[in-house]
């Protein structure tokens, strides 16, 4: 058994830094290189197991190492059997001497009951050498644990962890968690015994043991990252790191290793982003433009109340960046209802008073077209209202003409694939808004992702904002060059979605962050309960409404999510939507739902908007942006289907004018985790809160994938716990890229970016 102790390569790998057992010299492997590099070629894995592998994602050599232990177990404090605390928990390393299943039957039925002979093994630590007091054995029974029998075949060891009790006064377990150490074929003899997740087939021990022989092959392994970053923050470096974090000598080497990886893995990231600030921002000429101008002046004292610290804080710093002659790429972030739009308006307005164009794009059509209604009704309190104008056939603009008789007006345009529509004109047709937008006649211009994507041509566009929108990646950011001027347009995107730091350092690295962090005066927290599907809840949710709709007030009422199918869901709000008016006969109720035409949507959300309209029957189609400040209710029925983020944008939705509002979940809790859901949503209104439950809920995996951050996975780094590895990523990442901008002095850190982040980086190492 111990001469196979070299075929399995790890105790080798684990004193890596040994004299008489030093990596393999040579010029050593690139992580790009062995991201090339099957899993077949690791030895004891042949195509079936690399077929297998590979389902669980492991194809190369590099995806094998980075399967990291999940955790250790560290010999030196592993208790002997003799040394065992009695009605206390330990963990003991031992051998299995004998099995047998003893025939029982409960009084609840008959028990499957396991009965393991252990005694301490040699693997055990130095305490548990069987010494002079003998070999020490003991019993540890299973229950309903059939497959134990198969797995602890005697000279299996195993660490066994749990309570200890005593039975005739020897020391036993029952059920303790079990961790293999090695079988008959393999064993391990490291101090640190690391503990692989099994893949697949291929249970704990194999896969470390498959890790160990990859590991030999391997090494040394380069290190792409600068000798000088090392140095400021003590890594060890790259080829250690991987020996020590899959075999650590001892405990604090592995969290070194792990210390060292976790850079690694947000340091590639924040490289990805500096350089992406670097293209779009560093080396773009941009367009200075002055927020302090009469347009903006007149439109911020035309607003009916005045902006917050927060607002005026935020606006100032767009205003350095719009007047800066590189271009602005900056993040406003805010709770739903803090007041983004305003600040967004006024950095439209900024471009209009430079002579440029803004635009801004929602994410859905009825978005847009409520983002376009707000903002006509903002400017026309302020005064700033053309008059309109028929549009004449054959393309005289006639909005100009007006423009002159009377003071400083701005044109808006709605621009969307099915709609067009302007402050300035009564009823338009898309061909001549297009034209408008080409030739500078329309000055702002509202629509969706579309107005960049379709190749809609500016005259000259200033500013652009986007709303709500967490899928506007890199790759769209960088195509807003080129419209229609040679300079890149200041760009502002807006989100309502508040992400813990490390996750926003990366979804949205590459851009400035600001904060609206206070509410506009007078709001109080929406006051959310949890009610059951039940008849008896459902009455409540009805009494809600129509006590709320008797003050005078309004009502949202939430259908369920259902995946894939529109159809599905257009029949699920129809159907509430009639038992609703079926119990509140004597209220007015609107339905709202993905189907209808954009023309019917908006008058719907016109005719609620207007108030006269009670109760408003919808799906997620009003998720974000809709802003109607005299809606006090919120019910959300089968609320246990949606995610966290989308509950609270749609709980958003009311308590935005100066009533306090209700959100009811009505919900049938069916899976623990949709129980924690709403467990939250009851708990707190604080957007930060939710996201971080959400994150613990789901895992970072699920969020990342989601959110499409297109920044590929993080293996070790913990977005919520690794927040001053990520500062200090950031911080080496911005100084390098800034001293050498095409990383031409860093050809291993470039190639093992683009090689690990792929397709969302190569632009970046495209020319
Ligand atoms: P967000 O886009 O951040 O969710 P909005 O810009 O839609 O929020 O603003 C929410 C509501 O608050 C709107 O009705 C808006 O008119 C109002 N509002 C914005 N700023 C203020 C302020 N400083 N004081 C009072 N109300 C405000
Ligand atoms: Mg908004």
């Amino acid at each position: 058994m111990a001469n196979q102790t070299v075929e399995t390569g790890s105790p080798a790998a684990a004193r890596g830094s040994s004299p008489q057992d030093s990596p393999p010299s040579g010029p050593g492997r690139s992580l790009a290189y062995l991201q090339d590099v099957s899993v077949e070629r690791v030895r004891n894995i042949g195509p079936r197991l690399a077929g297998m592998l590979a389902k669980s994602g492991v194809r190369s050599v590099a995806d094998l190492l980075q399967h990291f232990p999940h955790r250790y177990l560290d010999r030196s404090l592993v208790v002997p059997i003799p040394e065992l605390p009695i009605d206390g928990e330990a963990t003991l390393i031992a051998e299995v001497v004998s099995t047998y299943r003893p025939r029982v039957s409960g009084r609840r039925g008959p028990r499957e009951m396991l009965k393991v002979t252990v005694q301490d093994s040699h693997l055990g630590g130095p305490g548990s050498d069987p010494g002079l007091g003998g070999i020490q054995r003991m019993e540890i029974t299973f229950f309903n644990q059939p497959f134990r029998g198969r797995q602890l075949l005697p000279g299996t060891v195993a660490a066994f962890s749990g309570k200890v009790t005593t039975f005739r006064g020897r020391p036993q377990m029952t059920n303790p968690d079990v961790e293999l150490i090695s079988s008959d074929e393999e064993s391990f003899e490291g101090r640190v015994v690391p503990v692989h997740s099994a893949v697949g087939e291929m249970t704990p021990v194999r896969i470390r043991s498959a890790v160990g022989n990859a590991l030999r092959r391997a090494r040394p392994i380069l290190d792409p990252v600068p000798r000088s970053v090392l140095e400021t923050w003590d890594f060890m470096d790259r080829d250690q790191a991987f020996a020590n974090i899959h075999f650590p000598k001892s405990m604090d080497h592995a969290r070194e290793a792990r210390r060292r990886l976790v850079f690694d893995e947000l340091f590639r990231i924040q490289v990805a982003l500096a350089l992406t600030r670097h293209r779009l921002v560093e080396e773009q000429e941009g367009i200075s433009q002055q927020l302090e101008c009469q347009l903006v002046t007149d439109f911020l004292d035309g607003l009916p109340y005045d902006l917050t610290g927060a607002q005026k804080r935020v606006l100032a710093e767009i205003g350095e960046d719009l007047e800066s002659g590189r271009p602005m790429h900056r993040l406003l972030q805010g709770e739903v209802g803090s007041g983004k739009t305003v600040v967004a308006l006024a950095a439209l307005l900024a471009a209009v008073g430079s002579g440029n164009q803004g635009a801004i794009m929602a994410p859905t059509e009825v978005l847009a077209e409520q983002l376009y209604l707000v903002l006509r009704e903002m400017l026309s309190q302020a005064g700033l209202s053309p008059p309109v104008a028929r549009p004449q056939v054959g393309g005289h603009h006639m909005g100009s003409l007006f423009q002159a008789a009377g003071g400083v007006t701005v044109r808006v345009a709605l621009l969307t694939s099915s709609r067009a529509a302007a402050n300035y004109l009564d009823a338009p047709g898309r061909s001549r808004v297009r034209e408008d937008v080409a030739a500078g006649e329309a000055q702002i211009v509202v629509g969706t992702h579309s107005l960049i994507q379709e190749g809609i041509r500016f005259r000259r566009l200033g500013v652009v904002v986007v709303d709500e929108q967490h899928r506007f990646g890199v790759s769209q950011r960088s195509t807003l060059k080129h419209k229609g001027s040679d300079r890149q347009p200041d760009l502002l995107i807006m989100t309502a979605t508040p992400i813990p730091r490390t996750l926003s350092m990366t979804l949205y690295g590459d851009l400035v962050l600001s904060t609206i962090d206070q509410m506009p005066p007078g709001r109080s927290p929406v006051k959310t309960s949890v009610i059951e599907k039940t008849s008896e809840g459902l009455s409540t949710a009805y009494r809600a409404i129509r006590t709320e709709v008797a003050k005078g007030r309004q009502a949202f009422v939430i259908c369920p999510l259902i995946e894939d199918s529109e159809k599905l869901e257009v029949q699920s709000v129809t159907s509430q939507y009639r038992e609703i008016t079926s119990v509140l006969p004597d209220l007015t109720i609107d339905l709202m739902h993905g189907q209808l035409s954009s023309a019917d949507k908006e008058a719907v959300m016109a005719r609620f908007r207007s108030g006269e309209t009670d109760v408003l029957v919808s799906t997620t189609v009003i998720e974000v942006g809709i802003d109607i400040p005299n809606a006090t209710v919120m019910v959300i029925t089968d609320a246990q289907r949606f995610g966290l983020s989308q509950l609270h944008q749609l709980r958003g939705r009311v308590g935005r004018g100066r009533h306090a509002g209700r959100c009811l979940l009505v919900a049938d809790s069916t899976t623990p985790d949709s129980t924690r859901r709403m467990k939250a949503m009851a708990r707190t209104t604080d957007g930060l809160e939710l996201a971080r439950e959400d994150l613990r809920i789901r895992g970072q995996g699920a969020v990342f994938g989601a959110r499409q951050s297109g920044m590929g996975d993080l293996k070790l780094a913990d977005i919520l716990r690794d927040l001053s590895a990520m500062k200090r990523a950031k911080r080496a990442a911005d100084d390098l890229v800034r001293s050498d901008p095409y990383l031409r002095r860093q050809p291993l850190l470039a190639e093992e970016i683009a090689e690990v982040l792929g397709d969302d980086v190569q632009w970046l190492f495209d020319s």
